[in-house]
């Protein structure tokens, strides 16, 4: 697949935002799937609290937009355990998501609440796995990093300390920072983690970037 060069261009580029829900913002837009396809990079997926009884047909429409060249990921979708969604059903629909970002050869962006456990089953999945937002405890953020996963970081970063403490430790090339629904400028948590992680800010905006390009073009 063909991304922009992203590596290059990086100098004189945003900084990366790698999960939001606002189209005007850069990074990577997770895309509603009654929307038009857009002209920056984005995710499409079934959320979890989105799965009805016609879930395959939204399911159709998700593998067709997700040809696009931009669609830089399938997701977000995972499990949740704080909605009222057969979870039988949810592993299902985020099996089905795994299935088709393996063939179309898309990495995948997580909502994992409460379900980390199950979560981990995945980890033999063919394509890189993100799991977005996370902010639980140190040990399971270990446990998905030593099974393969990418974890990303978002407003939590800015004043957790036991999270803080996570970034710290996390190896740079495994993690990705996004704002979610949340309203806040990116910038500042860029700057959180370049001062927690001692690096500069354009070596962890490049790093970010770099990482995006690695999952994209995994294979
Ligand atoms: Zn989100």
């Amino acid at each position: 697949m063909i991304l922009q060069p992203v590596k290059y261009l990086s100098l004189v580029m945003d900084f990366l935002d790698f999960h939001h829900h606002q189209p005007h913002k850069s990074g990577v837009y997770n895309l509603n799937i009654n929307e038009e396809i857009p002209g920056g990079n984005f995710s499409i997926g079934l959320h979890p609290k989105d799965i009805t009884e016609n879930w395959t047909s939204d399911f159709e429409k998700i593998k067709e937009i997700s040809f696009a060249n931009n669609c830089v990921a399938i997701g977000e979708c995972g499990l949740d355990g704080l909605i009222d969604v057969n979870e039988n059903l949810q592993n299902e629909v985020f099996q089905n998501h795994i299935s088709w970002a393996e063939d179309i050869r898309k990495p995948i962006n997580i909502h994992c609440v409460r379900r980390f456990s199950q979560i981990l089953h995945y980890k033999k999945a063919k394509v890189p796995l993100v799991i977005h937002g996370f902010n639980k405890k140190e040990k399971i953020g270990k446990e998905l990093l030593e099974a393969g996963f990418y974890l990303s970081f978002g407003r939590a970063g800015l004043d957790n300390l036991s999270l803080q403490q996570l970034i710290k430790d996390f190896p740079l090339h495994k993690m990705f920072l996004e704002t979610d629904d949340a309203d806040f400028d990116i910038a500042e948590l860029y700057q959180k983690v370049s001062e927690i992680k001692l690096i500069s800010l354009e070596n962890l905006k490049n790093q970010m970037w770099e990482n995006l390009e690695n999952v994209v073009n995994y294979g």
